[in-house]
This record gives structure tokens, sequence and C-alpha cells, in this order.
């Protein structure tokens, strides 16, 4: 059976980045930024003041030096005149530092009189001065494309005037859950009937994701009715199937995919939860038909379908954290298969502890509530406490 290594490579090397669209910078935020960006500006475009006080001449400073108060400039304009020696220009932050004058006294530091100001030392050349590009010079390269785009990089980028940028698209899921037995969302399930479950969080993860799902609704277990939804995901990037991937009777995603025109890869992976998982491809689309069990669908889902969807848009970095913690309690994976194994993270007095979230059945989505990551342990294995585990952070670390 593969391993969870090589299935991953084998499904990413045949996912496609998608395609690039401009959009607005705010609506950027979270995206990966598709052509570099090269500043047309200067920032700050000329010397301007970091305090409220006097643009003067540094050489004209020392304790007790009188310079006469020529004008008065604020932020939005420009000095009406040159600082001459003797002289002191009043300034308030962010106002362009006048010709002449090379450094800014603070007010606190000076005695103002009418039309004078005393000071009470020397200050340095330069103080307080802004110089102009300090932060971006024109023509500097300030991002590279495949850089995330966050709230600092949005700054930037409206500093230097980019009120759109290009980056790559968010690809659209497609999700279908299959089964007799499931009840959608608003429907009370009748008698044998179970409500649906994976739909909703496979769009929840698909969002989380950064894409955009596409609800197929419900398919029966008939090889037309599958059929048809797995052709209506043409419209999608990717189609994201669960349940029907085993080997019973009623198990028919895997021939409704292939009557649909999809080539399958691999089907099969060793790990537990997760084992019948089933990737190929519908043209240039591909194809997951997960488990159909909630916690194995979500746990496949980020083992495979998360990091395809980053590659498709455009991100490096694929793969969640991996922190170390010690086992709280013994954890044991029994059986031939790796385990992905629901812990709860606490602090400790030497770092980060782990103990599973209660019983492990596949089933059962509370434990994947209560989860802060999932461990990974080998094959017939019992963790002894205080031993280190190995943990796919899943979500933020307690302190
Ligand atoms: P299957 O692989 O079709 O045998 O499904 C495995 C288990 O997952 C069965 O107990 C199903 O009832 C359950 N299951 C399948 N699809 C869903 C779903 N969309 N929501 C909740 N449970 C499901
Ligand atoms: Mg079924």
């Amino acid at each position: 059976m593969l391993t969870v290594e090589d299935a991953l490579d084998a499904m990413l090397s045949r996912v496609p980045v998608v395609g690039t669209e401009r959009v607005e910078v705010l609506a950027a935020l979270g995206r990966v930024l598709a052509e570099p960006v090269v500043s047309r500006r200067e920032i700050p475009p000329w010397p301007n003041s970091s305090m409220d006080g006097y643009a003067v001449r540094a050489e004209d400073t020392g304790r007790g030096a009188a310079l006469a108060v020529v004008g008065r400039v604020e932020a939005g304009a420009l000095p009406a005149r040159a600082v001459g020696r003797g002289e002191a220009m009043r300034i308030f932050t962010g106002a362009p530092l006048p010709e002449g004058a090379d450094t800014v006294v603070p007010q606190e530091d000076v005695d103002a009189t009418d039309g004078r100001v005393v000071l009470h030392g020397a200050t340095e050349h330069a103080a307080y001065v802004r110089p102009r590009g300090e932060d971006v010079r024109v023509g500097d390269r300030v991002l590279e494309p495949g850089t995330v785009l966050s709230a600092a990089e949005i700054g930037l980028l409206a500093t230097l005037g980019y009120g759109r940028v290009s980056v790559y698209r968010r690809p659209r899921v497609a999700i279908l859950s299959t089964g007799n037995e499931l009840a959608d969302l608003g429907t009370e399930p009748g008698p044998g009937q179970i409500p649906n479950t994976n739909s909703y969080t496979l769009m929840a993860q698909v969002l989380e994701a950064g894409a955009d799902p596409v609800n197929l609704g419900v398919a029966r277990d008939q090889l037309e009715a599958i059929e048809t939804r797995v052709r209506a995901a043409r419209t999608a990037d990717v189609l994201v199937s669960s349940a029907g991937v085993s080997v019973g009777e009623l198990d028919l995603v895997r021939d409704a995919l292939m009557r649909a025109g999809a080539e399958l890869h691999l089907w099969k992976v060793s790990m537990r939860p997760g084992k019948p998982i089933t990737f190929g491809s519908l043209g240039p689309r591909p194809v997951w038909g997960l488990p159909g069990n909630p916690v194995s669908a979500m746990v496949t889902f980020e083992l495979f379908v998360r990091p395809a969807l980053l590659k498709m848009t455009g991100r490096r970095r694929l793969q969640r954290p991996r922190i170390r913690a010690r086992a709280l309690e013994p954890v044991p994976n029994p059986g031939s298969r790796r385990g992905y194994l629901r812990v709860q993270l606490e602090a400790t007095g030497d770092g980060l502890g782990a103990r599973l979230t209660g019983e492990q059945g596949s089933a059962i989505l509370r434990s994947m509530v209560a989860a802060d990551g999932l461990a990974v342990v080998p094959p017939d294995t019992v963790v002894p406490i205080g031993d280190q585990l190995e943990v796919i952070q899943l979500r933020e670390l307690p302190s």
C-alpha cells in the first residue's frame, strides 16, 4: 500500500497552478502575489520631520544658542522659504524639511519666546529627519511573486500606488457527498437516515485553504446519479467527493468517476483513519474520492487536498507546522498503518504536552472539535508517557 508521502507526491505532481487575476488591493489579503512589485516612488518622497519642533542647521545648535524663527511648516504644506544661518523654522511631524535645514530640534528641547527659540543643547546632525527614500527607493523590487499578502504588504502596495494587483485565482472546488442514508441540512433525518456532515466540513476546509467551494449536494448510491454530479464538476477546478470508495457493493464512486471520463491514479493509502482514499484526474481537474466517515474525510482533506489547493493558489509552503509534544498518557497505534491521532495540546513546565481527545473512532467528529493537532504515530506502536510525539499543528498553540 502507498505511503502518505508517496501518495502526496503523486497527487501534487498532477495538480496544476491556477491562473491569475487582478483584484483590488484589499481583496488581495491572504492571496499569493503573481507579479513582482517594483516601486515607482521614493518613500518618503522628501526629507521630513519625525518630531514637532524646529528645523535648523546642526552647526547652529548648542546650549543657549538663540535662533530667529522665520516661518512655520505643517504636514501637507511646503515651506515658504529656506532656513539660513542663525535661523529656525517651526515644523510638525511629517512636514517637509525646508531647504538649508538639516536637523530638527524637538520642541521640548527649546524655550520659545516671541519670534525666537533658545536651545537647551547641541543636536546631532540629521537628528529627527527622515531622509528621502529611507523606506523605499524608485526601482526597488519590494515584493517577489509567490509572496503571501498580509496586512503589511497590503499597506506597502497602497503606499506605492497599487490600486489593483495580480494574484493567483481562488480555485473552485466542487464538493459532493454520496450515500442513500444522507439527509441534507434543512431536512430532518428520517428513519435510517443520518445528517450530511461531510459537505459542510469539507466546504469549510476549502474556504480555510483559500479556495471557493461549489456545493454539488448529495447523490444517491447509484452509478448514474453519481456520474451526473461528477460531470457537473466540470465547471469547477477540483472535485472532492466523500464516501462510497471502499470495496462494498454500494461503493460506486470509483466506477462513476471512470464512467464520467476520469482517470484514476491511486487508491488506498497506508494510514489510519482514511485508508480507502482515491485520487484521479477528470481532464485537467484533480479529483479526490475521500472516505465517508466524517473524521476520515477531514483528515484526508488535511493531508492531501489542502496541500494541493495551496499549491494551486501559488503557495510554496504547503505543509502545516509540525511540532513536538510529550505524551501525557500512553498513545497506542495498533495495526499496520501509520496513525494520525487527534490530540489536545497543553503547556507544561517544559514545552508542550499532548493527550488523546478521547475515543478515536473515525465517525466521532467531537474528537476533531477538541483536537489541536494530529499526532503522527508509526504502526504497531504504543508511545509511552513522557516520550516525544510529532504533532501536525491544526490550531493556535496553548500558552
Ligand atoms: P461509506 O464509505 O460510504 O461506507 O461511508 C462510511 C461511513 O461514513 C458510513 O457510516 C456513512 O454513513 C458515513 N458517511 C458517509 N457520507 C457521510 C456524510 N456526508 N456525512 C456524514 N457521514 C457520512
Ligand atoms: Mg456509503
